[in-house]
């Protein structure tokens, strides 16, 4: 499903020049349930936001699907995203002015679905992550674990085959994430491609694969534990 050949991504330019990204072989089948560790600043959103078709790389390949995510224009890019990816952010990035099933059925007006049609997908949706009763809440209601769960089923709503998650139990308490996570397992039992860029071992050991990033590299497990350790 992605297959990223010796990618580089580098910030600035000159004695300013920060390479982040020092060449990154990964491999991610579909079906897959991923996490991506790694400490602060060890280059996980720059990683997430390049699989995201959201930021750009310098060298290397990029297949998402088999085809290659290179030197798209602003509107394939696009069309790549919304047909292959779905977005969930530590900050859970809620419309604070439209209520939980509104949220939701957001990917589907911008894909002109008509109000009656989209806000009844949407239900289905919220259903799934048990939130029927929270529809008419407003996020500023909602605890931060319902806020992501209503977030999760956002990305859902337009039926991607690869989730993207950064970060997505940052801000929730330990039970919360653990709820989040167990969304994310079942979300992942239905066939979708799970990638979540953690720093916290527990979360990454709930995935089936954890990838460590390490001074822009990919490292063995040992390596990237003895590291912490040391
Ligand atoms: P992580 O998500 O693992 O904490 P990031 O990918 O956000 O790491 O950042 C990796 C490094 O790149 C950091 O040193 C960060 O300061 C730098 N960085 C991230 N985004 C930018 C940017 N837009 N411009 C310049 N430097 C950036
Ligand atoms: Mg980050």
């Amino acid at each position: 499903m992605i297959k990223l050949e010796n990618l580089h991504k580098s910030y600035g330019v000159g004695k300013q020049k920060l390479h982040v990204l020092k060449g990154l072989d990964i491999t991610i089948d579909e079906g897959e349930f991923v996490s991506i560790m790694g400490s602060s600043g060890s280059g996980k959103s720059t990683l997430l936001n390049i699989l995201g078709i959201l930021d750009k790389y310098d060298e290397g390949n990029y297949f998402l699907a088999d085809t290659l995510m290179k030197n798209l224009s602003e509107k394939k890019g696009a069309y790549y995203r919304n047909k292959f990816l779905g977005f969930v952010f530590q900050s859970f990035n809620l419309l604070s002015f439209k209520n939980a099933m509104e949220n939701v059925a957001l990917p589907l007006y911008y894909q002109k679905v008509s109000r009656k049609k989209r806000n009844k997908i949407a239900m289905e949706y919220l259903e799934m992550v048990g939130l029927k009763d929270w529809a008419t809440h407003m996020p500023s209601e909602l605890s931060g674990g319902q806020k992501q769960r209503v977030a999760i089923a956002r990305a859902l709503i337009s039926d991607p085959k690869v989730i993207l998650a950064d970060e997505p139990t940052g801000a929730l308490d330990t039970t919360t994430s653990y709820e989040v996570m167990e969304i994310f397992k079942r979300v992942n039992d239905s066939g979708k491609t799970l990638i979540i860029v953690t720093h916290e071992h527990d979360i990454a050991e709930m995935t089936n694969r954890v990838i460590h990033l390490k001074d822009g590299l990919i490292v063995d497990a040992e390596e990237d534990i003895a590291a912490t350790v040391n």
